[in-house]
This record gives C-alpha cells, structure tokens and sequence, in this order.
C-alpha cells in the first residue's frame, strides 16, 4: 500500500504495538496510536525483559535469532538506554542422569542456527559461580540478554513520535466502524478516529476488541507472576532456567535478582489488575532457592503479576484476518513477546507497507486454528 495519505491507528501501548508505530513512522507512514492507559501499562509494564532464543517453538526461531540481531544496535537506533545487557543464557540441570537431554537439546538449537553449547564441570563454575554445588551443567548461549521491558516500550514510543507517530494516551478504544470488507475508523472514550489501516495490538484485551468485528481469537487470559529481591553484589550475568522447574532468573543492573518463570496469580481483566498467590510465591522461591541458595536468604523486594495474552498454540497471532481487507493482528503473545518485539515491528510494518515481510509469517497466520482441532486446549504455561 502507498503510505502517502493512509492515517493507520494502532491500538496498544505496549512494546509491540509502539514497535509497530516506530517502524511504520520510520517509513514515513502516518500512526497514530491510541493507549488506554499509559505506555507499558501491562504486560509490557510488568514483563521480565529476557531476551532469548532458548527454548522456543520452532516456527519462532527465524524471528528469535533476526530478532537477537536486532536487538544488539537497538540502543543506538532508538537512542535510548534500555538497560540491554547481553549477558547471556543458561539452562541447567541439578540432575546429572539428565546432562544427555541438555546434549540433545544443543544440537537441536544448533540445526536451527543458534550458537549454543554444553558447559560443564570447572567451566560451568566459573561461568555460574552462585549456582547450588550439586549443579554442574548447562546449556549456554552468549548472545541472548535482558532489558527493561518498560524503558524498551516507551523508548520505541519517543522513537515513533520523533519520526512523526501520534501518540494518544488515556484514550480507549470502544468500538470499531466497518463498511463492507473495510474497517473505517474506531469510536474511542476522546470520540472517533477515522483510519485507512487498524492494527489490533491490544495484548489480553485483544480478543474483546476482536469481537467487535465477529472474529473469535482463540486467546487465554493469563496472570504471570514475578518476584524480586532487594540488591545484592553481583553474581549472575546470564538469564538462568532450569530442566523440570519453573524457573526464569536474572540479576538486574541494581543487583536485585528478578524471579519468574510462569508461575499463576488472578486476574481482574476488566480492571486490568492482576493479584498475586500465597501459593505461588512460595513455590517460586522454594524452586528459585533450590537452584540458586543465595535467594533463601534475600528479602522479597517487591512481587507483582502481568496479564499476558496467551494464543491456543502458544506462538503469536499475526497478520490479516481473510474477509477484511485492512486489519494486522498482532496479539498473543503467550509469554515471550518482548524478545520478538524489535522483529515483529519491523515486519508487520513491511507487511502493511510492502504487503510481504523480509521473513515470511505464515507460521503465525490467524486461520491456522481452522486446522486445530475444536477440542485443542490451552497448554499448562511454562518459564517467560
Ligand atoms: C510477568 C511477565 C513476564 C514476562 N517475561 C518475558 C520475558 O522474560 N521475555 C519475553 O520475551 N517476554 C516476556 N513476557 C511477555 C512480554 O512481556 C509480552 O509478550 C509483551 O509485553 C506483550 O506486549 P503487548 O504490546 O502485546 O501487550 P501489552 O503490553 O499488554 O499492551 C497492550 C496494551 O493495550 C492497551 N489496551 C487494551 N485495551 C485497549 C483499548 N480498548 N483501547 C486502548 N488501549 C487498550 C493496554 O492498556 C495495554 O497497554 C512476560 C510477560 C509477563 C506478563
């Protein structure tokens, strides 16, 4: 499509949908945005910020590894501190009967073209010195990291307005005008925006706005607790995950370490609030300290749940919806969404601008669930 006069409206102010803004102002398109709330006011307020490639579904590691690439110049495109470290990733295993999985595992990363190996022994050690002594092994890949998902988010924001985007917070969007096979425009709490392009980055709210034009997406709420402790000296620069725990781990620039690893609180989808469990957060130290000793005796700093989309078959939704001819969905996240957000900016926008993205998308079509069956459910969720 010719992005002269078209006025595209994103609606989502999280790291997705201002990723999109910013590569759609960059190529000179006319955004404009529309939050509820503020910028990362969910999910990508709430999000862990690892950047990885490590244990993805197979249809994601094109976008993971392009994304990675992206993400070791973002600072400098975006001109902002995001507090990206590229310290690195590791998956270990307190048992040493499963060391040959990991081995399977590392192959199986390789042949999708991550550069990634076995750490074991003295190596292990020096590597991951406040790991618990009986752990000696772990799959390691130095080019994954972690960043502040919130400084990301808005950093993408400024971006996107510096190359002309209209950023509108405290708007929300109410419903959406359509006319034939077209969408024209949406209704908002500040009146109507009328749009040529509708991009649905709405995270977990998604699916209600979805409704509004008759289409169903199989998405599931969902409340992902994190927990993080006051500072400590520095001791872990990867992003650790450990076989048969739920369990993601890293130690941010302040020396707080930040637990997660998909551990459940509730949801209150209408507030946009999530509330933690007592359960949950006992599960998550006794599993973290299990792993990592140092965090037995550390203070609890702060917890908090993020509500996260998550999609039927766990990988995003993207791309048009067949019958309307000017949506992108781009939604669903389920978990891993902040990693991608660089990639998934820049092809969306080529999607829209040059109808083909540089890396193709299929895999994340919105009528790939016509092929799943009506009983699929949802996956028990899993590590961030
Ligand atoms: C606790 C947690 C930990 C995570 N850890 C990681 C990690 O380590 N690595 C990783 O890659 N990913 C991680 N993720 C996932 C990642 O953070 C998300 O996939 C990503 O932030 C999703 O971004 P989004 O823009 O799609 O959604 P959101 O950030 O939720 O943004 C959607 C926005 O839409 C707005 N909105 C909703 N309805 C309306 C409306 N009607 N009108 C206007 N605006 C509306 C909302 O206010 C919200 O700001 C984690 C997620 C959570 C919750």
């Amino acid at each position: 499509m010719s992005t002269g006069k078209t006025e595209i409206v994103i609606i989502g102010g999280g790291v997705i949908g201002c990723s999109i803004a910013y590569h759609l102002a960059k190529r000179g398109a006319r955004v404009t945005l529309l939050e509820r709330d503020r910028l990362a006011a969910q999910a990508s307020g709430a999000s862990a910020g690892g950047v990885r490639q490590l244990g993805r579904d197979p249809r994601e590691m094109p976008l993971a590894i392009a994304s990675i690439a992206r993400w070791q110049t973002l600072e400098d495109e975006l001109e902002a501190d995001v507090e990206f470290r590229r310290g690195g990733q590791l998956l270990v295993t307190e048992d040493p009967a499963l060391i040959p999985e990991l081995e399977k595992r590392v192959a199986a990363h390789r042949a999708l073209g991550v550069d990634i190996r076995l750490v074991q022994g003295d190596e292990f050690r020096e590597l991951a010195p406040g790991f618990a002594p009986s752990i000696t092994a772990g799959m390691s890949t130095e080019n994954d990291g972690q960043a502040s998902a919130p400084l990301t988010t808005r950093a993408f924001g400024a971006a996107a307005e510096r190359h002309g985007a209209i950023i509108r917070t405290g708007v929300t969007v109410t419903g959406i005008r359509q006319e034939g096979d077209r969408i024209t425009g949406v209704e908002t709490s500040e009146g109507p925006v009328a749009c040529d392009w509708l991009v649905l980055a709405a995270g977990a709210w998604s699916p209600g706005l979805a409704d509004m034009l008759g289409i169903s997406l199989p998405i599931q709420t969902m409340g992902l607790q994190m927990l993080a402790t006051a500072p400590s000296e520095p001791l872990l620069k990867q992003t650790a995950g450990a076989l048969n725990r739920r369990l993601s781990l890293k130690q941010t620039p302040n020396g707080s370490y930040v637990i997660g690893g998909g551990w459940p609180g509730d949801v209150d989808l209408d507030r946009g609030v999530g509330m933690t469990r007592l359960d949950s957060i006992r599960g998550s130290i006794e599993h973290a300290s299990a792993v990592f000793p140092l965090l037995a005796r550390l203070p609890l700093a702060r917890f908090w749940i993020g509500i996260e989309a998550l999609a039927l078959d766990e990988v995003p939704i993207l791309g048009p919806v067949s019958g309307l001819a000017n949506l992108t969905l781009a939604t669903g996240f389920s978990g891993h969404g902040f990693a991608l957000s660089p990639i998934v900016g820049q092809l969306l926008s080529e999607l829209i601008i040059d109808g083909t993205p540089s890396i193709p998308i299929d895999a994340f079509a919105f009528d790939r669930f016509e092929k799943l069956s009506k009983d699929a459910a949802f996956p028990d969720w899993q590590a961030g």
